[in-house]
């Protein structure tokens, strides 16, 4: 498949540096707030495209960091008088329910202070080899001694914008980025041959990645906002180090999310949490959302993106459970054809830049069309399990397709049911409600249909 390496700015066939495998680092979240719907969309279109490597046959190991120490934490720590382990423990926890409801798999999460010796280590060579240098305040890079520093983000160096505001005069160079801070009173701190103190954000991706993949690696991914300068800097660390060139073969860069045409923040009142759009509507759905814009083209969460999105996702649902009715032994010859045609278009289509929107659209149209032999009565049971059978396969990568929730049916629910039967025989339509709406606050949902009642999870 090819896609599009943000360091050669051209679409690039997928060759993995050894056999089948490809090593694949994204960037976690910092972990002094809950994770918003921007992170979703990042790590759900990452999450997609390493099972979709995986449906091609390629062994994936997909290494995540999570920042639990840094500038922001300690603030957030002094603000709630909590302990930055505290609150990072919070937030992990709540992360890592987030990506389980959101289906994102990824192989290893770690930790920046489980590895503080790697990344003393890796500070250690950067000073032993004239690329760093000490400050009263810490240990800083010096970017004018690494000669591609502004080569990812294609940025000449004397026109470098400062994104992190560090009112260090120690510094040899406004754009110098920190590699460890020495201890200021009241923070948490690390012994190093460099006095006591923390890691510095950019090192902790190279220390933690080069632990599992070694001096060079094949794919690394992280919203658009991460490659200048935090990309830059661990190319510039890594590269440095080791001396080898790319350090990574593939930059994937994938866009930002905004919600009603603005930047999400908190200062405008617009910050949405994962959590929170959970409970606007399921995780397949709004994996179904990030799937219908293009992971490079901006996306934005409004109003009428939820609208479009509800509205796939009902006709998906609503299509499975039309499969589930058809027991006639009717069977079409070509339908079997039509979906092995319309598959390998899907395939195609991912296949040029991972263009979820397009194979999307392939989906929703055969299934329009299915609908249709449907409604002329044109398909039986064998067919269903030849559609079923496909709907499985691109849901191996897409996880868009509704669970269907079994629902728990206890003793209690049983009466509640039985007697819901006998006022409807009896007409009394009032009873017949308000029993429904209590077996609803139970999870429970009653659908009346010619056959008879039917009972559903929420
Ligand atoms: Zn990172």
């Amino acid at each position: 498949m090819k896609i599009y390496n943000t360091l050669t700015q051209k679409l690039e066939e997928i060759k993995p540096r050894k056999d089948n495998k490809i090593n694949m680092f994204v960037c976690g979240p910092t972990v002094y707030d809950h994770a918003h719907i921007g992170h979703a969309r990042t790590y759900v279109f990452f999450d997609m495209l390493v099972k979709y490597l995986q449906y091609k046959k390629y062994k994936v190991f997909f290494l995540m960091n999570i920042t639990d120490i840094d500038d922001k934490l300690i603030a957030r720590a002094k603000q709630t008088e909590t302990t930055e382990k505290e609150l990072a423990d919070i937030h992990i926890k709540s992360f890592f329910e987030d990506m389980k409801e959101l289906h994102v798999k990824v192989t290893k999460y770690a930790k920046a202070t489980d590895f503080i010796p790697q990344i003393i280590k890796q500070v250690k060579i950067l000073l032993e080899k004239g690329y760093a240098y000490e400050t009263p305040n810490g240990i800083y890079y010096d970017i004018t001694k690494f000669e591609d520093y502004g080569n990812l983000s294609k940025q000449p160096l004397n026109e470098l914008k400062v994104h992190r505001i560090e009112p260090d005069l120690t510094k040899r160079n406004i754009a110098d980025f920190s590699l460890w801070k020495r201890q200021k009173p009241g923070e948490p701190a690390w012994q190093s041959p460099f006095g006591k103190g923390r890691p510095g954000w950019h090192i902790e991706d190279t220390a933690i990645a080069m632990h599992y993949f070694g001096e060079q690696y094949d794919l690394h991914g992280g919203g658009i906002d991460l490659m200048f300068p935090h990309h830059e800097a661990e190319i510039a660390q890594a590269e440095a180090i080791t001396g080898k060139k790319p350090y990574v073969k593939y930059w994937i860069h994938p866009t930002h999310l905004i919600v009603e045409g603005r930047k999400m923040s908190k200062s405008l009142g617009n910050f949405i949490t994962i959590k929170k759009a959970l409970e606007e509507f399921p995780a397949e759905a709004l994996r179904i959302m990030f799937i219908q814009t293009h992971y490079k083209k901006e996306l934005n969460y409004s109003k009428e993106t939820i609208e479009t999105t509800r509205a796939a996702y009902e006709r998906l649902k609503s299509f499975q459970e039309r499969l589930n009715e058809i027991d006639s032994r009717k069977y079409d010859k070509g339908l079997k054809i039509i979906i092995g045609k319309e598959k390998k278009k899907i395939l195609t289509a991912l296949d040029n830049n991972f263009d979820t929107p397009k194979a999307f659209t392939i989906l929703m149209t055969l299934i329009k069309r299915i609908n249709g032999m449907i409604e002329k009565n044109k398909i039986g049971k064998k067919n269903t399990i030849e559609i079923t059978k496909f709907l499985n396969e691109i849901n191996t990568f897409f996880n868009i397709l509704p669970e269907e929730k079994k629902a728990k049916i206890t003793k209690e629910i049983k009466e509640l049911v039985k007697e819901r039967e006998k006022a409807r025989k009896k007409k009394d339509f009032a009873k017949a409600d308000s029993i429904r709406d209590k077996l609803k606050e139970k999870g429970i949902l009653m659908e009346d249909t010619p056959k008879g009642s039917k009972i559903r999870a929420l």
